[in-house]
């Protein structure tokens, strides 16, 4: 069956009492048992809850692998994943990787004896070289947030089947709509649902999906063990999001690519970095493992004293963090999502003060093109400069 048939009908059928053609929330947290040594299947919700286990299911079918897993947050979800490492191991992790991710690996995980190796894996072979012997995983992100890097997902697995290491692989930006890491050999998958899957700003959720039956057992063990689960009022409102995630990322795409081409051509704009420009870095991989380029457009302005105009003269697009919902957000990287990465490594990777990050919503695209056109001659007016 096709993704968008799968994806409109997560749930449908599955309700045995009433039909309800939307799946219900089951808000019980505990379930009886027949007779003793006997259950319905469901015996205590953090072990198990039906509302949760369609949105698994569902989640599992989609991105083609043997497990799914809803959590409390996408941070929960990467902390469960983490459960897999001891005192001693290494990861190698992509350079320009989500704040927070890089605030859970430095200034908590490290306490427990993990260490973390920050690698452009734009250049697979990097990852290759920064192989030590207590290596375990390498951690993907790909596009990167916020520059967009392309990472060939293909040959990061081919390096890690050689080593012996787990593929871990966080398609946040992307979804199983674009992009299917587990198809292209990946072990682990994990998503902030909070962003497109949601796709409304108003639902806070991690997904992971593994291959093979004993990875998708160690992380049952540790998802039920740690506990940081997803609660059954929010696994209905994820799973009433992800029903129009096909349309919805059709939009934003067609969007974005129209934002890219129009901020490349305007003079307070000196890059514009989409994976949907033929220009990008690493387009070749976008195109051969994705089937499209989402709806994230970051961009550079000419000074970094232009940003507090620019920001404060958007209109339709809201200044706020987060992404991947129908209204558009513009993001100021420096001191929003990365505000935890110390100033001389985020400028190292290039998340400079001039770097703005756009969320492009379903919105008209020639509204959004307009607001974007005002902020940024008004910012550089307020600059005292004519554009
Ligand atoms: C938001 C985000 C996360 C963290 O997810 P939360 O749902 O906010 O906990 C992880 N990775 C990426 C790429 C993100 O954008």
């Amino acid at each position: 069956m096709h993704i968008e048939t799968q994806l409109a009908q997560i749930g449908t059928g599955k309700d045995k009492v009433a039909g309800a053609v939307n799946f219900p929330i089951y808000p019980a947290t505990a379930y009886r048992h027949p007779a003793p040594g006997e259950s319905t299947g469901f015996d205590y919700t953090r072990t198990a809850n039906p509302t949760r286990s369609v949105l698994e299911e569902a989640i599992t079918v989609i991105e083609k692998g043997d497990g799914g897993f809803a959590c409390a947050s996408g941070m929960a979800a990467i902390q469960t994943i983490m459960g897999l490492f001891a005192q001693g191991d290494h990861l190698i992790v992509s350079l320009d990787l989500y704040g927070g991710t890089y605030r859970l690996f430095e200034q908590v995980l490290s306490r427990y004896g993990l260490t973390f190796s920050y690698v452009d894996l734009r250049e697979p072979q990097l990852a290759e070289e920064a192989i030590l012997p207590n290596t375990k995983a390498i951690l993907v992100e790909t596009p990167t947030n916020p520059l967009m890097q392309i990472t060939d997902i293909s040959a990061i697995v081919e390096i890690a089947k050689r080593h012996s290491l787990l593929t871990i692989v966080d398609n946040t930006f992307m979804t199983p709509y674009y992009q299917r890491p587990l198809e292209l050999g990946a072990d682990l998958v994990f998503h902030s649902a909070t962003k497109y899957l949601g796709g409304h700003n108003d639902v806070l959720a991690g997904l992971i999906v593994t291959k093979g039956q004993e990875l998708t057992e160690k992380i049952r063990f540790l998802h039920n063990s740690i506990g940081a689960v997803l609660g059954p009022q929010d696994s209905w409102l994820l799973i009433r999001g992800m029903k129009t995630l096909a349309i919805r990322m059709e939009r934003h795409q067609e969007n974005a690519l129209k934002i890219a081409h129009f901020l490349k051509t305007h003079p307070q704009v000196t890059e514009v970095f989409y994976p949907g420009l033929d220009e990008h870095h690493n387009y070749e991989a976008q195109v051969k493992q994705a089937s499209g380029f989402s709806g994230m457009v970051s961009f550079r302005v000419r000074h970094a004293s232009q940003v507090p105009g620019f920001l404060s003269n958007l209109q339709v697009i809201s200044f706020a963090e987060s992404l991947g919902g129908v209204e558009s957000l513009c993001t100021y990287p420096a001191t929003q999502t990365h505000a935890d990465i110390p100033v001389e490594v985020r400028e190292k990777v290039g998340v400079c003060d001039r770097l703005l990050r756009l969320s492009v919503g379903i919105e008209n695209a020639n509204d959004l093109i307009a607001d974007l056109d005002a902020a940024l001659n008004a910012s550089c007016k307020s600059e005292g400069r004519e554009s």
